[in-house]
This record gives C-alpha cells, sequence and structure tokens, in this order.
C-alpha cells in the first residue's frame, strides 16, 4: 500500500478481500481466511462479523476438529443480488443473468432484426422482463443491466459514434436507456465477450480476445501497476474507444476490399461469414460436412487458418501475451487449436511453443454474459 493510503483505506481494502476469498470458495473458515490473506484473526473477526451482519456472508455449519474447538464455516451467499446482461446483434437479442459466482445462470436468444426505433426498444424491454419473469429472478436484488453493443461505445459521452453492423451512427444512448426497465450501461461486444473469457476461465493477467463473429472485432486486457493494490488487468480501450479493432488490421496488401474501404482487411478474411456462406450462413453445418469429409470445406478452413495465423503472430508480437479465440468461429476451434498452436510455433522468432494461442470457454452468450459480470463486478468492488 501507497504511503498515501489512510486507516479507512485499509478497512476498505481489507474488507473487500476477505469478502473476495469467501466469494471465491465453497467455504472458509476464518484461520484458512487469515492464513491465506495474511491477516490478522481479529482483522478477519471484524470484517466477518460486518458481512454475517449485512447478510451477504452466512455461517453454514462446522469444519471437523483438529484437536481443538472446531471452526465455523462461512460462504457467501451468492444469490444476493442479481445483474442482467444483454447482446444485441444484427438479427438476435441474448439475455442472460448472473450472481455473485459470475457464471451465466440461464440464457436466450431470440431472432429480432435491429431497428434503431422506439417499438425495438420497447419489445427488447419487453422481452428482458419477460426473462426476469420466466427466472423467477427477484425484482429486489437486481442491480441493474448493461448492454453489449457491436460498435463503437464512448462510454464518456453515452453515444455509439459508429456501428457499421447495425447500421448506426452517432447514436445517444439516452434515448436508448428510457425503454428500458433497469438502469443500464453500454458497452463494446468484444470487450463485453472478454470480460465474460476473464470470469468463465479464470485467466488473471493479460490477455487479448479476438472476436471473430460475422464481423472481426477484439479487445485487450492488460496488466498496469495500480496504486497499492498490486497488477490489476484492465480493458484497454483507445483514446476514442475504438482500440482493438483487429479486424482492420491489413493482413494482405494485394487482397480483397474490406467493407471499411481499405484492401485486404483481417475481416475479410477470418469473418464467420468466410465459413458460413458455405452452408447458406449455417456455420455449424460448416464444422460437421468438414469432419465428415467434405474436402472442399477441408481446403477452405486450411486457408481460414493459415490467414487467422498471420494475424495471431502479429497479435502475440504486438502484445507478448496469451490470445483467445472467440466468437461464432471461436467457439468450434478447440478441436483445431493444436494444429494452430503448432503453426504459431512454427512462426515464433522467440521460441514459444505456441500454446498461448487458445480457443474461447465461455461458449453461450458470452457478449450478454460480459455485461451482466461487468454490472457485477462493480458492485462486488464497492462491497
Ligand atoms: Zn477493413
Amino acid at each position: 500500500m501507497g504511503p498515501g493510503t489512510n486507516n479507512l483505506q485499509v478497512r476498505k481494502i481489507n474488507r473487500n478481500r476477505v469478502f473476495r476469498y469467501i466469494n471465491s470458495v465453497e467455504k472458509t473458515s476464518m484461520p484458512e481466511i487469515a492464513s491465506a490473506l495474511r491477516m490478522s484473526t481479529p482483522t478477519v473477526l471484524g470484517v466477518v462479523k460486518e458481512l454475517l451482519k449485512e447478510g451477504i456472508v452466512e455461517e453454514v455449519g462446522e469444519f471437523g476438529s483438529t484437536g481443538g474447538r472446531k471452526a465455523k464455516a462461512y460462504a457467501a451467499r451468492k444469490d444476493t443480488r442479481y445483474s442482467i446482461g444483454v447482446d444485441l446483434t444484427k438479427n438476435h437479442v441474448g439475455i442472460t443473468y448472473t450472481d455473485f459466482t459470475q457464471q451465466a445462470k440461464c440464457h436466450e436468444r431470440v431472432y429480432k432484426p435491429f431497428e434503431d426505433t422506439a417499438d425495438y426498444f420497447q419489445e427488447v424491454a419487453r422481452l428482458i422482463r419477460k426473462f426476469v419473469e420466466e427466472n423467477q429472478i427477484d425484482q429486489d436484488k437486481i442491480l441493474g443491466m448493461a448492454m453489449a453493443v457491436p460498435g463503437i461505445v464512448d462510454e464518456e459521452r453515452g453515444m455509439i459514434t459508429a456501428s457499421h453492423a447495425l447500421g448506426i451512427h452517432g447514436v445517444s444512448l439516452d434515448k436508448w436507456k428510457d425503454y428500458l426497465p433497469y438502469p443500464c450501461k453500454f458497452t463494446n461486444d468484444a470487450n463485453a465477450a472478454a470480460i465474460a473469457e476473464c470470469a468463465v476461465s479464470d485467466i488473471q493477467g493479460n490477455m487479448l480476445y479476438l472476436l471473430l463473429s460475422n464481423t472481426v472485432g477484439g479487445a485487450a486486457r492488460m496488466q498496469t501497476l495500480n496504486g497499492g493494490e498490486g497488477l490489476k488487468p484492465r480493458l484497454y480501450l483507445g483514446d476514442n474507444w475504438r482500440s482493438c479493432e483487429f479486424g482492420h488490421m491489413v493482413i494482405r496488401p494485394e487482397g480483397n476490399r474490406c467493407y471499411c474501404g481499405k484492401i485486404g482487411c483481417l475481416d475479410t478474411y477470418c469473418s464467420a461469414l468466410r465459413l458460413a456462406e458455405q452452408t447458406e450462413g449455417n456455420l455449424e453445418r460448416f464444422f460437421v460436412e468438414m469432419e465428415e469429409g467434405n474436402e472442399k470445406y477441408r481446403r477452405i478452413f486450411a486457408k481460414y487458418l493459415d490467414d487467422l495465423t498471420i494475424a495471431v503472430d502479429n497479435l502475440r508480437m504486438q502484445f507478448d501475451c496469451r490470445v483467445i479465440l472467440g466468437g461464432y468461429v471461436g467457439c468450434y476451434l478447440e478441436p483445431y487449436i493444436h494444429v494452430l498452436q503448432e503453426k504459431m510455433r512454427e512462426r515464433d522468432i522467440f521460441g514459444s511453443s505456441g500454446d498461448y494461442v487458445m480457443a474461447c470457454r465461455s461458449r453461450k452468450e458470452a457478449s450478454a454474459l460480459g455485461g451482466a459480470v461487468l454490472v457485477m463486478e462493480e458492485y462486488l468492488e464497492s462491497v
């Protein structure tokens, strides 16, 4: 802790560390917390008493005796609060919710083509209310919601400055908020998916997330020195909320024209459409038929992996950290990841084994879950 840290701040930090520890395990005891966090027993005792009184931690029996008095077991009440995450895409609305576990409790995807109209947002609000009702989520426990959007979200000015996928530019988010049933934050869909991946896979350090959906985007979570709290990873957002637009890195200067106007962007080679266009938009069918022996699909996929290799190698050279492949295609890559890792190894000038590239583990409604985690994380930070 820095020299400027006063007693009140120390108390707050200790309280949060104790709570986070209890929340990270199924159940624990006072001596175990004190030992894991290297805190004095009276400090831990004081915090646990507070958390018990507030009802966010509860007593759940006793641990077996090791000779002396039996230690009481404590656990976080994971269902004390809920948050809702919504993912808006060109054609669908995805909804999920989470609790202290930061895992998806349930999710739903509804076909609903986007329109920037009152009717559309009234319908989205109705879907959210229906979802809350059907899952019997206690209204009083809902902290709020976050909405992930495929576009540049300026969170400071509360605007979507541009979204190619939704076909909108310079849209104020305030008018959308008015229709929604809960206080709502907005975030970029790739950033949200990266947040979900970190929660699901329990990733602690630096990471890049390459979103391979119908457009290609990305996110970067970077560790920086943060006051007295040590290394705390944060999303890197850029000067204009346009960081990590990996889809518009040029990988083939003599190549195809991208929708952005440039020639040879990664997006034109590695979007999910490049595979799904073979099977009338059905990506699952592409992988199934390829596995059944479709030679043409095998060649297309091999070429896809070649292009992906160039991009991932470039990212590794710039950021020197793990690269997670997510989005629609990322969900199908686990069986082929060793092929990709071998390709990365061959290119790596620093002799890495290539195992820094991984397929995503958060595969269902990742962006929606990321939104829910964003809201929940803010609450957990405040405990
Ligand atoms: Zn482009």
